[in-house]
């Protein structure tokens, strides 16, 4: 038996790197911890976890001689970290590798919305372009008022982009950051009303569980557009279908969704509203880098090292 077990869809080079490197054992998911006999638990001391199932303390307790939990990818809402602490378990996670990544598709994904990509495709494949003529003008980007929720890594990409948009650059952190005059805001009701369209890079997790509530959707106004890259749990989602039906907001973009892989056909059904399947780090140049530096986390964390991106 080994003490390396990989929990999650592994495949190709990844798998390949934690089975050589590791003697790691691949399973798809926690729920074959139970699966395993009680000895070869024991001998369990490094995780590879890669997924949003939460991992929990009653599931760490299964893993009694566990010392780290490495995970794939930056935000590790899905592990419970106080309770990692709690009994001396080291987690990290895999981040900067994947900023540019989840920035441009924020972009894009913003783009689309303010110019109605997914309409102007639509009509052309269709064949309404040619039966009904254009459709219905879109906005304008350059010269929009932009909020960015969340000046950490990603959030900071994201504002740097936007940038050389022409848009004016607004943001909301807890801290005022050093920026090239871009206008904070402490409070996200009060950011939404200084701005045209909203993009979320906050954390997820219980403490940002709602931010985007409806009053802060109510504050961005008819015009606005929310892009959510972050976590599903971050938008009081209720709210979010009420105001994309009743034209509270224009419209949104989402790469992340409660209870996903599972949407609600509630939202997943409304024009106004384009989504993506959590691809934020979904290219080959970066899902590498985060492997790589997932591996090295592994790695270190079994050494009794300090591994170089840990979370607690
Ligand atoms: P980061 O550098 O840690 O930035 C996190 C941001 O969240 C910071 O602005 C921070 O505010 C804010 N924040 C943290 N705790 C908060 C709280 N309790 N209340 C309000 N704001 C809080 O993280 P990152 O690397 O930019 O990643 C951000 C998130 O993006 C990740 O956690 C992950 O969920 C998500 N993500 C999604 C994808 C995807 O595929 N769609 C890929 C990667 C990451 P302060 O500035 O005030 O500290």
């Amino acid at each position: 038996m080994t003490d390396t077990l990989a929990i999650g869809g592994y495949t190709g080079a990844d798998a390949q790197a934690l089975e050589q490197d590791f003697s790691a054992k691949i399973v798809s998911g926690l729920d074959a911890l139970d699966e395993l006999s009680p000895e070869a638990r024991e001998q369990v001391r490094g995780v590879a976890y890669q997924g949003h199932a939460p991992f929990d303390g009653e599931q760490m307790d299964k893993l009694p001689n566990l010392k780290v939990i490495a995970n794939f990818g930056v935000g590790y809402d899905a592990i419970d970290v106080a309770a990692a602490s709690q009994r001396g378990i080291t987690v990290t996670n895999t981040p900067n590798v994947l900023n540019d990544d989840v920035a441009d598709l924020a972009v894009g994904m913003l783009i689309a919305q303010v110019r109605d990509f997914e309409a102007g495709a639509k009509a052309v494949r269709s064949g309404d372009w040619a039966a009904k003529g254009a459709l219905p003008l879109a906005r304008k980007m350059s010269g929009r008022k932009i909020g960015v929720l969340g000046m950490g890594r990603i959030g900071r990409e994201i504002a740097d982009r936007l940038a050389a948009f022409k848009t004016e650059i607004h943001y909301q952190s807890r801290s005022q950051k050093d920026t090239p005059g871009w206008t904070y805001h402490a409070d996200p009701v009060d950011l939404a009303r200084a701005v045209d369209d909203i993009v979320i890079a906050i954390v997820g997790g219980p403490e940002t569980e709602g931010f985007v509530s409806a009053e802060v959707l109510a504050a961005l106004g008819s015009d606005g557009v929310v892009v959510n890259i972050a976590r599903g749990s971050v938008i009081d989602e209720e709210a979010l279908i009420e105001a994309l039906s009743d034209g509270t907001i224009r419209a949104a973009a989402l790469d992340v969704f409660r209870g996903e892989p599972k949407v609600d056909p509630r939202l997943s059904k409304l024009d106004n509203m384009f989504p993506l399947p959590h691809i934020g780090s979904a290219t080959v140049e970066t899902r590498a880098a985060m492997g790589a530096l997932q591996r090295q986390n592994l790695r270190a964390g079994l050494d009794g090292q300090t591994p170089p991106t840990p979370v607690n």
